[in-house]
């Protein structure tokens, strides 16, 4: 069976800073930075041990404002060690 890649996500220029999807980061990976918001990748596991799916991309009101980040490839197990530690489940 073929494996969907995972990763980090990343915020693009076409956010308009509306606020909605910081408060919404079960992880608190998302923070205002110079210009926009912007996702920290340590500490972004695509949602995995909280959602099904990304909850900043469904809260997101601009189309693919949110991308996966091409240069953060993770996998599930990775993710999911990610979230255990950010936790303190270990
Ligand atoms: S995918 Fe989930 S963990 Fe990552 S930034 Fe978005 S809301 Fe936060
Ligand atoms: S929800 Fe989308 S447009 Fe709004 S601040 Fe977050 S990334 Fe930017």
């Amino acid at each position: 069976m073929k494996r969907l890649l995972k990763m980090a996500l990343l915020i693009t220029e076409t956010c308009i800073n509306c606020d909605m999807c910081d408060l919404e980061c079960p992880n608190e990976a998302i923070s205002f930075g110079l210009e926009i918001y912007e996702i920290n990748p340590s500490k972004c596991t695509e949602c995995v041990g909280h959602y099904d799916k990304p909850t900043c991309q469904s809260v997101c009101p601009i189309s693919n404002c949110i991308i996966k980040d091409p240069l953060r490839v993770e996998t599930e197990e990775q993710l999911m060690e990610k979230f255990v530690t950010i936790q303190g489940l270990v």
